[in-house]
């Protein structure tokens, strides 16, 4: 979608699209800031791509759209542009750092040759000096060349200092970036991406070195009615309770994650189908026996249910093929009429 956008804006109907960005964020009375116009070129751009469909449903709701609705749009849906914007960023510091780290270093091996020199020469110069007179003038020009040196060396130290200081803030910049693009910004769990090099990783690590991965896919129930009634600003305060009672109950090794829109996924590394069970079925009774609240209002909002199918990695098995299983036991909850927590087909024979 990034790509798109990109290569739209440096075309000839670039300035078409510029102008109906802008005609379209006045007509929905939407404020032209930067932000909102970046999401406006995707949104034209790409009317039926997900950030096209989420801003139609957005500006269908009637709700005002403020700055952070722009930046939770931004945080989901343009994080990749953002981040590697990010890191040329940093790696361009970095490399100026490392250019004058570099530049200082030949400086100062520069002045340790000369001063070398100088030594060689007075030894040379000593060895037939006729008086004391000019043995006076070697060891003043010695001593000069020493201050010399000893300027140099703490001027690189310096230099190396900062250069230290700058390192250290460029690693931590770069660490709380990479700690972002693996985190949902709406849940602070973390993310689809993360999830996802975290499954791949431990299904690698069961089939060489054996250990169970169970896997839950949660997904709230009538998720869209409860959103038509009370908003999606609302709807947003549920996520993030339900995001922070999976949070709460999954203490490493065990990993929660926002796998979606109003879907989770936990994974249980190392434990039985029994505990797994007893574990998602304590999380559906708490969340369904929780009264919500509306912040704003104090509005009564009766309690969310959840859905969840879980299934144990077989042997052999790829992250999307446990997936697959996990979802398809999602769905049985769902069917059968939810909240309810479905165990995947097990044995490879109960699959058929
Ligand atoms: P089901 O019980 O079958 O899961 O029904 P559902 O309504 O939950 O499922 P459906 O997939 O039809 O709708 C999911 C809804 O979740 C649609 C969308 O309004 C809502 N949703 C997805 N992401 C977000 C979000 O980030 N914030 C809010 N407030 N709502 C979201
Ligand atoms: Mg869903
Ligand atoms: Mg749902």
């Amino acid at each position: 979608m990034t790509t798109q956008v990109e290569t739209t804006v440096r075309s000839p109907e670039a300035y078409t699209l510029a102008h109906r960005a802008v005609d379209a964020m006045q007509a929905a009375a939407v404020w032209p800031t930067p932000l909102n116009f970046e999401l406006w070129l995707h949104y034209l751009g790409d009317p039926d791509g997900t950030l096209g469909q989420e801003i139609s449903r957005l500006l269908a709701t009637g709700a005002p759209f403020t700055d952070s609705t722009a930046e939770m749009l931004a945080a989901e849906f343009l994080p990749r542009g953002r981040l590697s914007e990010e890191i040329r960023d940093a790696g361009a510091m970095l490399n100026r750092e490392l250019a004058a780290v570099a530049g200082a270093i030949d400086k100062a091996r520069e002045s340790q040759a000369n001063y070398g020199h100088t030594l060689a020469d007075a030894v040379d110069r000593m060895a037939s000096a006729g008086d004391a007179d000019s043995l006076g003038d070697i060891v003043s020009s010695l001593a000069d060349a020493t201050r010399r040196i000893r300027r140099h060396t703490a001027a690189l130290e310096r230099r190396l200092e900062s250069s230290n200081r700058e390192v250290t803030r460029l690693r931590d910049h770069m660490e709380q970036v990479r700690r972002d693009a693996m985190t949902d910004a709406l849940t602070n769990l973390a993310n689809r991406k993360a999830f996802d090099e975290h499954l791949l990783r431990l299904c690698d690590e069961a089939e060489s070195m054996g250990g169970s991965i169970g896997l839950a896919i949660i997904d709230i129930d009538h998720f869209k009615r409860f959103n038509d009634t009370w908003g999606h600003q609302t709807g947003d305060q549920v996520l993030r309770y339900v995001a922070s009672v999976l949070g709460r109950v999954s203490r490493a090794p065990r990993i929660a994650a926002r796998y979606g829109g109003e879907e989770f996924a936990l994974i249980f590394p190392g434990e039985t189908a029994g505990a797994i069970e007893a574990a998602l079925n304590a999380i559906r009774e708490e969340i369904a026996s929780r009264a919500l609240r509306r912040r704003s209002t104090n509005d009564d909002l009766g309690a969310v249910t959840i859905s969840v199918g879980f299934g144990l990695r077989r042997p052999g098995e790829t992250a999307s093929q446990l997936l697959t299983r996990a979802d398809e036991a999602l769905y049985a909850s769902k069917r059968s009429g939810r909240n309810k927590v479905t165990a995947a087909a097990q044995a490879v024979s109960d699959a058929a």
